[in-house]
């Protein structure tokens, strides 16, 4: 029944209707046998696609040897490294084009690791910290003020003047009931990137933030801030902390009406530096002007090796490639394998990527990103052109033997936003979201703590997207690049 359903549904949007009665009845019979053929077929092929990716795979070696470049944050000598490593490696696999496409981006050094401290009852409290990207360094010798705790953007704008000379503590946790940790995520990280912007504005002389992570240890997360608009002498210095650290930290001023905190930290924003997008692509056989990309992002945090995020993305997306090639997959539209340089503190590399193909009048008639971390596949999320959606949904059917059954209307990725148009659809992949935030932006985020499997059926699951997508995705009229 599902199956039947299945077949009417995709061809009642892949054909036109048919006016009399007569007609329709004969196309009904055509269109059943056609579409059990289509359903077969289609099953078989990603079937084929998930043996290729978990008996054959390549992602995962590439992931080691990308981590074992460390940490890629965006102008250092690791990003540059990554940079080489990723053409080389494109250029091996026998692809129809590899380019670089140079783009600007900043450069924020970390300089000597940060030290921080408090005193309570003549007992010392050290307390595991990290400078957030983009923040400025504490004076020389450190910065000690009182400390004073606030739980939002909103409360620290209330309390204005009063945070004049403190050190503010933005300490909101993740809201631990949202099944989707990427929503606890959102719901959380305004603290980060604008509670410097907010407390320098009172004349505060510093922030700490507690870590976005849902998990209790000892690691900070760090992660992009912006200013915006402050002038230069309002800029303090901001930082992560622990979340065992801050629920500590919490407890303790709940228990002293006063607390004095040191940090010191040594970071700098230095000039800009050229770097590159990673590209290569396979040439369509049918529409060679309508390109779909495949991509995530080359550059990661300083502090691990930036496995999940997002080595795990780029190194699924050129295996989207080679699954095409290795199961002698012709794609009809040109697919386009894209390492965005600079995603976590700029999204320079997805500007540049936007602005070149409108330059350029290309046709983007698909984008599917993988920026969520390697673990086991769940789904997809579809954001720009959803007039396909009814039909995209139908996929799940194909999917779900392989535990695929998240087809959501919820954004997509930054690095493809940049593309959003009425006729492009973009699409993030989705993975289990449990553990990734235990990583993210941390140093624990590790080679180690990718799953082969999950990476590899992960691949294999963007691959099945892109599969029915160029096979199925109806003739786009006036595409706009
Ligand atoms: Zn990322």
């Amino acid at each position: 029944m599902k199956q039947l359903l299945f077949s009417v549904t995709l061809f009642s949007l892949l054909f036109s209707s048919c006016t009399s009665h007569k007609k329709e009845e004969k196309v009904e019979t055509k269109k059943t046998t056609i579409n059990k053929e289509q359903i077969q077929q289609d099953s078989l092929a990603i079937r084929k696609i998930f043996d290729t990716a978990l008996t054959d795979a390549d992602c995962y070696e590439w992931l080691r040897e990308l981590t074992s470049i460390g940490g890629r944050l965006s102008g250092s000598e690791e990003a540059a490294k990554a940079v080489k490593w990723s053409e080389n490696l494109m250029k091996e696999l026998e692809l129809d084009s590899v380019w670089l496409q140079p783009v600007m981006v900043p450069h924020w050094v970390r300089g000597a690791k940060e030290k921080a401290y408090y005193t309570i009852n003549g007992e010392k409290i050290n307390v595991p910290i990290t400078a957030l990207g983009g923040s400025v360094a504490t004076p020389k010798n450190g910065v000690l003020a009182e400390v004073i705790e606030v739980k939002s953007l909103e409360e620290a704008e209330k309390l204005g003047e009063q945070l004049a000379g403190k050190i503010v503590f933005y300490n909101r946790p993740m809201d631990p009931t949202l099944i989707k940790t990427g929503h606890a995520y959102g719901g959380c990280v305004n603290q980060r990137y604008s509670g410097a912007r907010i407390a320098g504005k009172f004349g505060a002389v510093g922030v700490i933030v507690r870590s976005m992570s849902l998990k209790n240890d000892d690691y900070p997360h760090t992660g992009s801030m912006s200013y915006g608009d402050l002038p230069e002498d309002k800029r303090i210095p901001t930082a992560a902390i622990s979340t065992k650290a801050a629920d500590l930290l919490s407890e303790n001023i709940q228990k002293k009406s006063s607390l004095t905190f040191f940090f010191e930290q040594h970071c700098e924003n230095l000039p800009e530096v050229l770097s590159y997008n990673v590209i290569g692509e396979l040439k369509g056989s049918e529409f060679p002007d309508e390109i779909m990309t495949i991509g995530g992002h080359l550059d990661s945090w300083d502090l691990g090796d930036g496995a999940h995020d997002d080595g795990t993305g780029v190194v699924q997306s050129l295996e989207v490639l080679q699954l095409f090639q290795k199961n002698n997959i012709k794609p009809r539209h040109t697919l386009r394998c894209v390492f965005f340089m600079n995603e976590e503190n700029g999204l320079r590399g997805a500007k540049k990527y936007a602005e070149e193909a409108k330059a350029k009048n290309e046709k983007h008639v698909f984008a599917l990103e993988s920026d969520a971390g390697g673990h086991t596949p769940r789904g997809f999320s579809f954001d720009g052109n959803l007039a396909s959606y009814e039909m995209m949904k139908e996929w799940r059917n194909l999917l779900e033997p392989y535990g695929i059954h998240e087809f959501t209307k919820e954004g997509s990725g930054a690095d493809i936003s940049p593309l959003k148009s009425e006729t492009i659809v973009l699409s993030g992949y989705r993975p289990d979201s449990q553990r990734y935030f235990d990583y993210h932006h941390a140093e624990t985020d590790t080679f180690d703590k990718v799953n082969k499997r999950e990476l590899e059926l992960g691949a294999a699951a963007m691959t099945s997207l892109v599969y029915l997508v160029d096979k199925y995705l109806p003739k786009q009229e006036n595409v706009k690049p």
